[in-house]
């Protein structure tokens, strides 16, 4: 499950989630299709998964190295809240799989 699945589930979880609604087919090529999202969390995705496929440095740094910061500010506070909320509750969730194999 990615990132920004995980959030969206979690944190829209009354809006209603479709399928993308538009193709990137670089992307579906690449990591197939997507997950069923919220109107804004595709918006999200997309914005991120166009700036990946378009970095222009070679090779490639860590986002959070990069000079260049080609994320618009808004998607890129968003990412680094999806970023925050989902890892937290993935090593949470992850802890919890570690403590049930240590107890059963
Ligand atoms: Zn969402």
């Amino acid at each position: 499950m990615c990132f920004i699945e995980f959030y969206c589930r979690h944190r829209h979880a009354d809006a209603p989630k479709g399928p993308p609604p538009f193709e990137i087919p670089e992307l579906t090529a690449s990591a197939g299709p997507r997950p069923p999202l919220c109107a804004d969390c595709h918006k999200l995705l997309s914005h991120a998964v166009y700036k990946r496929l378009r970095c222009p440095m070679d090779p490639k740094p860590a986002c959070k190295h990069c000079p260049t910061h080609c994320y618009h500010p808004t998607y890129r506070r968003q990412i680094r809240e999806v970023m925050r909320y989902s890892g937290r509750g993935l090593l949470l969730r992850g802890r919890i799989d570690y403590l049930l194999h240590l107890l059963f």
